[in-house]
């Protein structure tokens, strides 16, 4: 089995760090204070290997440790308990942006067996026209959107479906009132149609600081989402936003999601680097504690 450099600085860094690491599980149990991480991916499949991509063994793998090491949660629990401001158990959120059409072969059909709840964010153009992402035409592997009909056959096997744009656009550009209507209500309004669900999520394609404006978050909240989510990677505190939630990118290996669900001591009390006005309506209840991380870990993870 091959195992990259990253892999294994990850879990030499996670070894390194697990006193902190117990030691934060210990106070979370005590003060029913326990983060939610919630992962991203984008695509499970054995073929056509790309940075998006996790083979189906090892998506399987992250979901065993997350049934037996955590709860899995769906958006609503996770934004439900940041309002409380408690969290008496680890919970885990599962999502998936864009919408492969490969994800229904084997991932959905695990998850919805096994009840994990899943929040799956779809780009509409894609799964109206059938046309490929341009970011897999410019990697020379066209692969294949869902479908509306299994769009439906996901809602109505009781995945929650959520909005990812139309055209799954960089909302960081300069986008005028038109153009918002179309890649964020018109969506909403899409999906409610095709699904009979609520869309109550929105995920901005990219999803970094520098992909979401003020404007757009605007006007995702006035389309009527609960909540949106980004890509920048930390833990949700209870007591912290929830009508921003944030999320870590369920890597294809297995120490980079392993670091993220063991409370990485250098990243669980960091702040978002996404911060707009008007959309943190609640007041973190935690005060930043100082931990103390190995020099030494620093070094290997530079
Ligand atoms: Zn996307």
């Amino acid at each position: 089995m091959f195992v990259s450099r990253r892999e294994l600085i990850l879990t030499l860094y996670r070894w390194m760090t697990r006193a902190q690491r117990a030691q934060l599980t210990k106070s979370f149990e005590k003060s029913c204070a326990f983060p939610a991480c919630i992962l991203f991916y984008h695509r499970v499949a054995n073929h056509a290997k790309n940075g998006w991509s996790i083979r189906n063994k090892n998506f399987e793998r992250q979901m065993d440790w997350i049934q037996h090491h955590a709860t899995p949660a769906s958006l609503d629990e996770i934004r439900l308990s940041q309002l409380k401001g408690s969290r008496s158990k680890a919970m885990v959120g599962v999502t998936f942006d864009d919408g492969y059409g490969e994800n229904c072969e084997f991932a959905i059909p695990l998850l919805v067996e096994r009840k994990i709840p899943v929040t799956y964010f779809v780009s509409t153009h894609y799964v109206e026209t059938g046309e490929p992402f341009q970011h897999d035409i410019a990697n020379g592997n066209p692969l294949r959107p869902n479908t509306i009909a299994e769009v439906k056959r996901m809602a109505s096997d009781g995945i929650e479906i959520g909005a990812h744009s139309h055209t799954h656009i960089d909302f960081g550009k300069s986008l005028g009132k038109k153009q918002l209507k179309i890649e964020i209500s018109d969506v909403r309004k899409k999906l409610q149609d095709w699904t009979g669900q609520s869309i109550d999520y929105f995920a901005f394609p990219y999803g970094l600081k520098a992909n979401i404006t003020q404007v757009a978050i605007d006007a995702v909240f006035e389309a009527g989402h609960k909540s949106f989510v980004c890509a920048a990677g930390g833990f949700n505190l209870p007591g912290g936003k929830a009508n921003h939630l944030v999320r870590c990118h369920g890597e294809p290996g297995f120490a980079a999601v392993m670091n993220w669900l063991t409370f990485d001591p250098r990243k669980v009390y960091s702040r978002s680097p996404i911060e707009f006005q008007n959309h943190d309506l609640q007041a973190p209840t935690l005060r930043q504690k100082t931990l103390v991380v190995p020099e030494s870990s620093h070094a290997v993870l530079n």
